[in-house]
């Protein structure tokens, strides 16, 4: 019995914890995977091509949007970073639900071309607690423009929730990983979801003669 996989979108602004929770999420969901980005961007401190991203040239980044090789993209903080289409299907084809964790610019592309997307936004629970979460993520090289950048997007960014069919707030890892999970396993639910599982069922009943039926309750 196969099922084509969820398509779930999930933004938030750069240090709200998208990555720690996405991780973790992963983990305790069976079936559920991570998309890896493609992006124009140096690799962190501890970061491995193919593992955290696909590390591209900007060259070859603009080969591939003109080669349509993209489900989405989008310049965020003046690098590229995109989805790619044929890995994305690959998964939902193989029955695999798949997150894109991704920026409000490309989560929109997402719902314009993927109707029946799910979109996630989490909100950290102040711009306090962003700013310090930024501040203190270790393996970042942020100079303090970087940063200023960073929060100014942040503002523009929460403006954006109303588009997206889920918030969560991110103020305690687990509490925050487990309403993911929540959402990921009521939209596994859904009848739209549930089509070819609902089929099955549905047809062991249209197989029995009424009769029979009958016969079981006598
Ligand atoms: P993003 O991927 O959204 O940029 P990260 O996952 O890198 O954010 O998290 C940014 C920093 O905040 C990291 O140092 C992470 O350990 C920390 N963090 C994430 N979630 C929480 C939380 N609920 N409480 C405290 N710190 C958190
Ligand atoms: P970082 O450089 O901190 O890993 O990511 C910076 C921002 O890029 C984050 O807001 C993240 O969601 C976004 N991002 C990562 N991958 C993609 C992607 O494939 N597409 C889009 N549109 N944004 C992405």
């Amino acid at each position: 019995m196969s099922r084509r996989g969820l398509l779930i979108v999930l933004s938030a602004p750069s240090g709200t914890g998208k990555t720690t929770l996405v991780g973790r999420l992963v983990e305790r969901v069976p079936g559920l995977v991570r998309s890896r980005s493609y992006t124009s961007r140096v690799p962190r401190p501890g970061e491995e091509n193919g593992v955290d991203y696909h590390f591209v040239a900007p060259a070859r980044f603009r080969d591939m949007i003109e080669a349509g090789d993209f489900l989405e993209w989008a310049d965020v903080f003046g690098r590229f970073y995109g989805t790619g289409a044929a890995e994305t299907e690959r998964c939902r084809a193989a029955g695999l639900d798949v997150v894109l964790v991704i920026d409000v610019q490309g989560a929109r592309q997402v719902r314009r071309r993927v109707r029946d997307a799910v979109a996630i936004f989490v909100l950290p629970p102040s711009f306090g607690t962003l700013e310090a979460r930024l501040r203190g993520r270790s393996e970042d090289v942020l100079d303090p423009s970087d940063l200023q950048r960073r929060l100014c997007t942040a503002r523009r960014e929460v403006e954006m929730v109303g588009d997206y069919d889920y918030v969560v707030i991110n103020n305690e890892i687990d509490a925050c990983v487990d309403r993911l999970r929540h959402i990921v396993l009521a939209e596994r639910s859904r009848v739209g979801a549930m089509r070819e599982t609902i089929r099955t069922v549905v047809e062991t009943f249209e197989a029995v003669d009424p009769a029979m039926g009958r016969q079981g309750q006598g």
